[in-house]
């Protein structure tokens, strides 16, 4: 296999020391043959000697995969300068994946600086979130990029959701006969699609002060994940097949009844205690800026106008310092439409499905009968392993970026629409027509929109 370049600019931050280089090492042990140059660049002064020891560093749980990698060299400049822009693009091989792991601002001025510059042939540009700061900039951005390469050598970065686990998701949904013809308002009553985090703000007040549980985790991740499971199937899984059918729901998904107030709930969290850990209130957080009003938990709940999905709540929520992470789907069924007189404890829905993601794990609650009491209803889960899913993210990721495949990567389309779907919700938050309810670390935050 002939080698890759891979060119991380931001090669000294924390997505890249943290997740991107252990990530690599992962997956160059699992896949001997696959053979990476790394490169660098960032604005810190770094020797030769501090890039290789950075890199060995985070390749400390696969030694061995050091040998498959070639650690070329780090490149100290400050990448919004058109003039070190020019002669980093300058000393690029050929089919470079250059990595932009940097603040979102950072990044948006080294695609300016690089306006007009040719690449080499076959480059591709990775790019992290969150993708612009609204609608018009992420257009705009676009713009920028599709001006560099075409749309097939982007990849707009969502780690959320793995490979593996939206293969499962999929294969769960299309390769069995039951769930089609029940997949729709008909059938459904509403889906839950949940990211808890237990963690807090763990130092990164600089981005997550901007952005929010709402531009973090909603705006990112969780549209996504809605779109994948509101799609039509696609007739294959290339990328154009799928990106097409999730582009399809974005467009057509809105905040529920357009009611901004009524749909959204925003809530930052107090002083508590997650697990083992005492943690302060977010606004007394380090970087804090407590005017801003920064939500640590956000939940819309959205419809999708389509004639397959008109009226059924699709309630997004993510919040950080909840008492454990915990991430899942979960599809409720409406309620049967006649149960024979006689079967007692009748059921408040239809049943459910449930995709717990990382470790995946699918269960299907259903209503039975054959207690002690032959006439009484109760429920049991059927439980199905689907393997270790959300913890391969990264890696998933680089194998699908060194490979060239789009099919997950967020489309230019989609990530304008996943701006245009909250903008309602931010002007409203912004102009203070959804109150900040407030939740202690450590509980549960406030109550569901389906409570
Ligand atoms: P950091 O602030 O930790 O790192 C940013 C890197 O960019 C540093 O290496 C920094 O170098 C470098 N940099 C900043 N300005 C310049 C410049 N003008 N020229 C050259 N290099 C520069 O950010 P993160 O690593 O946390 O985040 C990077 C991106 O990844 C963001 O878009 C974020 O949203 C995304 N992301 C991060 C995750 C995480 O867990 N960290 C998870 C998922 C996504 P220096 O320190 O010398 O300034």
């Amino acid at each position: 296999m002939s080698p890759t370049t891979l060119f991380i600019l931001g090669a000294s931050g924390d997505l890249t020391s943290r997740l991107l280089l252990p990530s690599l090492a992962a997956l160059l042990s699992k896949h001997p043959k696959r053979r990476v140059i790394l490169r660098g660049a960032g604005s810190e002064k770094w020797d030769e000697q501090t890039w290789r020891k950075a890199v060995s560093d985070a390749f400390a749980d696969a030694p061995d995969a050091l040998d498959l990698v070639t650690i070329g060299d780090y490149v100290s400049a400050d990448v919004t300068d058109a003039g070190a822009v020019a002669s980093l693009v300058d000393g690029l091989d050929r089919s470079t994946v250059l990595y932009f792991a940097l603040p979102p601002a950072v990044t948006a001025a080294a695609i300016d600086a690089m306006a007009g510059l040719t690449l080499p042939e076959g480059t591709v540009l990775a790019m992290e979130k969150p993708f612009g700061e609204d609608e018009a900039s992420a257009k705009q951005l676009n713009q920028k990029l599709l001006a560099l390469v075409p749309e097939q050598q982007i990849f707009r970065v969502d780690h959320f959701l793995g490979r593996s686990t939206l293969l499962n998701l999929l294969g769960v949904r299309l390769a069995n006969r039951i769930w089609e013809p029940v997949w729709s308002a008909e059938h459904i009553d509403h889906v839950l699609i949940r990211f808890d985090e237990s963690v807090a703000l763990e130092g990164r007040a600089r981005y997550y002060d901007r952005a929010g549980a709402m531009i973090d985790m909603i705006q990112s991740h969780l549209l996504q994940v809605l779109a994948l499971l509101a799609m039509d199937p696609p007739a294959t899984l290339d990328e154009r097949d799928l990106r097409d059918a999730k582009a399809a729901v974005l467009r057509a998904t809105h905040v529920f009844g357009d009611d901004v107030a009524a749909s959204t709930r925003r809530a930052q969290y107090t002083a508590g205690r997650v697990g083992e850990r005492d943690l302060p209130a977010y606004r007394d957080e380090e970087g804090v800026d407590a005017a801003r009003q920064t939500e640590t938990l956000a939940e819309v709940v959205f419809e999708v106008a389509s004639d397959r999905w008109a009226g059924v709540p699709f309630v997004l929520r993510s919040g950080k310092a909840l008492p454990r992470k915990w991430s899942e789907i979960v599809v409720t069924f409406k309620p049967v439409r006649h149960l024979p007189p006689g079967l007692d404890g009748v059921p408040v829905d239809g049943g459910r499905l449930t995709f717990s993601l990382g470790p995946d794990e699918m269960s299907l609650r259903l209503h039975v009968t054959g207690g002690d009491d032959p006439f009484a209803l109760r429920e049991e889960n059927l439980l199905a392993d689907l393997g270790e899913g959300q913890q391969r993210s990264y890696e998933e990721v680089l194998e699908e970026l060194l490979d060239g495949d789009v099919a997950l990567s967020v489309r230019a389309d989609e990530a304008e629409e996943c701006w245009r779907i909250i903008q309602p919700v931010r002007d409203a938050w912004a102009s203070d027509a959804v109150p900040l309810e407030t939740y202690p670390a450590g509980s549960a935050g406030p109550g569901w929109h389906t409570d």
